[in-house]
């Protein structure tokens, strides 16, 4: 295992929702944790996601809600540490805070920035897909702004961090993998919401391409090879199974071996 890299989950709070798998109704009381990820490498730091923030918080009701920079205190990080934002797709519960890394490179899919576009261009007809989303106001300013890095495809972000298209929740989602020589992480973000999508390979109840899913199921599963760690978006039992340092915290790297 590479010395040199750390991945830690935190997670900032939870959402009760109607429905995980695509659909069966959950099990009333069914929690959805909600978390970003932070990779160290060396001495930079790589946020995947930023948590929503606290307006979107309130306006969706998240449960024990932790402020970002809360969370990131917590593992000894703060917002001005971190040099690379790679925000898997635009929903509020992942790129709420982005507005705040002024001084960081943000990376995003094109196909993300697009998808959102277009429909943004006809609101009479598709408010209906991001009114509850997404902000609007953001996909402008990360169109705009020059610390952002907009990607297509497959790219190396630092050394052993790749992000990979991994559509089907939204036009452009990347999921991420860390290489850590025989055990990779693979950071789903909501290409994969639970492992029990995996398993019984059936979509997430949101989900806006099923095909699409169900071929980034597959690629999510290829690129953990063996023995790596798929780590999924919104999995409590999963995470109920990870050791925790302090409230939300779960250091990935340590239970890898
Ligand atoms: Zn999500």
């Amino acid at each position: 295992m590479r010395r040199d890299t750390r991945v830690w989950s935190l997670t900032y709070g939870a959402q009760a929702t109607p429905s995980v798998l695509l659909g069966e109704p959950a099990p009333p009381g069914t929690l959805l944790p909600l978390s970003f990820w932070v990779v160290r490498v060396g001495s930079s730091a790589i946020l995947v996601d930023c948590g929503a923030n606290p307006e979107w918080a309130m306006k969706k009701s998240v449960i024990e809600y932790q402020p970002m920079e809360t969370m990131l205190a917590r593992i000894g990080v703060s917002v001005t540490d971190v040099d690379i934002l790679i925000l898997t797709h635009l929903h509020w519960d992942h790129a709420g805070n982005a507005e705040r890394f002024h001084g960081a490179r943000i990376v995003v899919q094109q196909a993300e920035l697009d998808g959102w576009s277009y429909m943004l261009a006809d609101p009479a007809t598709y408010s209906w897909a991001y009114e509850q989303r997404i902000d609007p106001s953001q996909i402008a300013l990360l169109r705009n702004s020059p610390n952002v890095d907009v990607v297509s495809g497959v790219a190396e972000i630092a050394p052993g961090v790749t992000v990979h298209p991994g559509p089907g929740h939204t036009a452009g989602l990347q999921y991420v993998k860390v290489e850590l020589g025989d055990h990779p992480i693979v950071l789903t973000s909501d290409a994969v919401f639970s492992r029990e999508n995996l398993v019984r390979m059936v979509p997430n109840s949101n989900t806006l391409n099923v095909v699409e899913t169900l071929a980034t199921f597959s690629a999510v599963k290829a690129a953990a090879r063996e023995r790596g760690l798929i780590v999924p978006g919104h999995d409590q039992t999963f995470l109920s199974e990870l050791p925790s340092s302090s409230p939300g915290v779960r250091d990935l790297t340590s239970v890898l071996s």
